[in-house]
C-alpha cells in the first residue's frame, strides 16, 4: 500500500519535472514551485497537498496518469520505480502493469543532462536512517555500550550456545 508520505515523494519528483496534478471538480492544475524549501516540502507544496485531500484524492490525478491519488492511497497500489526512468510510478500491488509511467509522455525523459529529482530528504537524516538500519541488521548494541572488539567474540559465543 502507497503511504501519504510514498505519495507525496511520488508528487514531488514530477513536480520537479513540470507535471501538474489535475484537481478534483474543474479545479484546474496545480503546480507547486518551488517543490522543497529548507530541506522540507515548501509551503506551495503543502497548500496544493491540503487542496488535493479536501477530497481525500479523489478526482485528483497527476497528468497523464488515469489512477486518482485516493486510489494509489488504498491497498492495492503501491509506489515502485520505473523500470525506464526509475521516476515513482504507481501501480497496482496484483496483477499486471497496464498504466505507463507518467515518463510516457515527456519525450525528452529520461534526460541525464538535467539534475534528477530527488527527495526532500536531509542528507544526513538520511545517512543516519541508513546507518540505523545497518545497526539493527547487525543486531548490534548502541554505541558505547561496550567496546566494539573486547567482548563481542564471547557475546557471539554465548548467543551460539543459547541456541543450540
Ligand atoms: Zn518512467
Amino acid at each position: 500500500m502507497a503511504t501519504q508520505e510514498q505519495v507525496r515523494n511520488f508528487l514531488a519528483h514530477w513536480f520537479q519535472l513540470g507535471k501538474p496534478v489535475v484537481l478534483a471538480g474543474n479545479q484546474g492544475e496545480c503546480l507547486p514551485a518551488p517543490v522543497f524549501y529548507q530541506g522540507g516540502y515548501s509551503q506551495a507544496f503543502e497548500d496544493c497537498w491540503q487542496r488535493i485531500m479536501s477530497t481525500g484524492g479523489e478526482g485528483c490525478y497527476l497528468r497523464g496518469t488515469t489512477q486518482s491519488i485516493a486510489t494509489m492511497l488504498t491497498p492495492a497500489w503501491e509506489v515502485t520505480a520505473c523500470a525506464r526512468c526509475t521516476m515513482p510510478v504507481a501501480i497496482p500491488t496484483l496483477g499486471m502493469m497496464k498504466f505507463p509511467c507518467p515518463c510516457h509522455d515527456l519525450y525528452s525523459w529520461p534526460n541525464y543532462e538535467v539534475p534528477i529529482p530527488r527527495s526532500a530528504v536531509d542528507d544526513q537524516q538520511y545517512l543516519s536512517e541508513i546507518q540505523k538500519s545497518l545497526n539493527q541488521l547487525r543486531d548490534l548494541p548502541p554505541p558505547g555500550r561496550r567496546a566494539p572488539y573486547e567482548t563481542g567474540e564471547t557475546n557471539a559465543f554465548s548467543s551460539w550456545r543459547t541456541m543450540s
